[in-house]
């Protein structure tokens, strides 16, 4: 019993580990294109590896997936993020849960997890081929095989294959997903800040608005949260979010769209008005620049004042009818022209890959070509910030290296 696994990333290194154990007569081996193993891991979460999210309902904890999410619940019915928990503790790394859900080693680095995953590989007996990648599979009908060939134009052959190759578009793996017969949804980009050139902002990267709820204009998309200002525009959860549920509108607009931000989503649109005219009596003799009603960062407040035609030295009293109007508008309804779109930094993924419908969910095998398993990026899921992406990689790797190591009873 022969099973190879393309890619040695997150799903690759679970799938693997999982047939091992599940199989210890299995011949396991992990094929590596490049040198190095576990590469996103170690970026993953700023180096610290948010590696899944303390979320305890998994109908919740689903909801955090804008393709995928549906699916993945068999999937964490088998192995949830709870068991990942228990999987890393009882390998001897503590985890650790911030204020906000997500889950870090105790050790704050990605190379406690990335060094957790080589030792176990290492000590259940997976074979690791680097700078090996897979170029083409083919199905032996008489045998059942995989006749796999490799970038080095070798040729093995195996029993199961499981494509755990990631997120990269058109790699070898979604091609050789292809020429077996599956789907693939157009791979496109999630996960981005929105990239804006307007004054309003221009003067203010760093600043993180705690409570905010922006929209794409003509949409239905919107998500409440935190943003934050950038030198480019516009990132933080709540932009990040709804770059990942918009990703395919957006990528059909060529990220040019208008996306709008109500700065104060507590509060009824009237009750801002209200409150800005009461202000002309109560605050009369101060600048408006200088006192503001609301909670909102002071250097926003006067870029805000400023675009509602507000002169530094405009008093309280001295506010028109007029501006009160238009500066409660740019309030709870601040327009911003996107011009691009901006990956960020410290995590990004793919939508779009293997289309989901051609794979069993209670095992990862194809629908399409038996013998053949996907897990993590590769496939058409992904999630938003938080470690819901790592969190699919393990599960679905997990769940194809239990069914790969014993194909007839899955
Ligand atoms: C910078 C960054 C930070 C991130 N931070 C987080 C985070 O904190 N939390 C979170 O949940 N998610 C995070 N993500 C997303 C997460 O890392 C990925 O979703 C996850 O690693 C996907 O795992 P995977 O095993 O499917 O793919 P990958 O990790 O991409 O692994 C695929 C592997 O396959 C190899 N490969 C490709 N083609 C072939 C081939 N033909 N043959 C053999 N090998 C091949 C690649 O070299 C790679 O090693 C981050 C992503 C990035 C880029």
């Amino acid at each position: 019993m022969k099973v190879v696994i393309a890619g040695g990333g997150a799903a690759g290194f679970f799938a693997a580990i999982s047939c091992k154990e599940q199989n210890p007569l299995a011949e396991v081996m992990i094929l590596e294109s490049s040198s190095h193993l576990l590469e996103k891991v170690l970026l993953s979460g700023g180096k610290r590896c948010n590696l899944t999210n303390a979320q305890p309902n998994l109908q919740q904890f689903c909801s955090n997936y804008p393709r995928g999410g549906k699916e993945l619940i068999s999937i964490f019915h088998r192995f949830s993020p709870e068991d990942t928990i228990k999987w890393f503790n009882s390998r001897g790394v503590p985890l650790k849960q911030e204020p906000d859900g997500r889950m870090f080693p105790q050790s704050n680095r990605s190379h406690t997890i990335v060094d957790c995953l080589l030792d176990q590989a290492r000590m259940a007996g997976v074979n690791i081929l680097l700078n090996h990648g897979l170029l083409r599979a083919a199905k032996i009908e008489r045998t059942n095989e995989f006749e796999l060939t490799l970038t080095d134009q070798s040729k093995i052959k195996c029993n199961c294959l499981i494509i755990a190759t990631g997120g990269t578009p058109g790699s070898s793996g979604i091609t050789t997903a292809r020429s077996l017969g599956h789907t693939i949804n157009n791979q496109i980009p999630s996960l981005f800040a929105f990239v804006i050139n307007d004054p309003i902002i221009k003067n203010l990267p760093g600043i993180t608005i705690p409570d905010v709820i922006v929209s794409i204009a003509s949409t239905k998309y919107q998500e409440r949260g935190a943003v934050l200002i950038t030198h480019n525009g516009l990132s933080g959860p709540a932009v990040l979010r709804l770059s990942s549920f918009a990703a395919r509108e957006l990528y059909d607009r060529a990220y040019n769209f208008t996306c709008i931000i109500n700065w104060l989503p507590g509060l009824k649109t009237d009750e801002v008005l209200k409150r800005i005219i009461s202000m002309r009596k109560s605050a009369a003799p101060r600048k408006i620049c200088a006192l503001s009603p609301f909670e909102l960062p002071s250097r926003l407040w006067q870029s805000l004042a400023e675009a509602a035609g507000c002169e530094q030295y405009l008093l309280w009293a001295n506010l028109s009818r007029k501006q009160a109007n238009s500066f409660a508008e740019l309030l709870y309804r601040c327009k911003f022209e996107v011009i691009g779109k901006d990956t960020n930094r410290s995590e990004f993924v793919t939508c779009g890959g293997v289309k989901l419908s051609e794979i069993n969910f209670q095992t990862m095998e194809s629908r399409i070509c038996p013998g053949l398993f996907f897990a993590g990026e590769v496939l058409d899921i992904d999630g938003v910030t938080g470690g819901f992406n790592l969190q699919a990689a393990w599960s679905t790797g997990y769940v194809a290296g239990i069914s790969a190591a014993n194909p007839k009873n899955t």
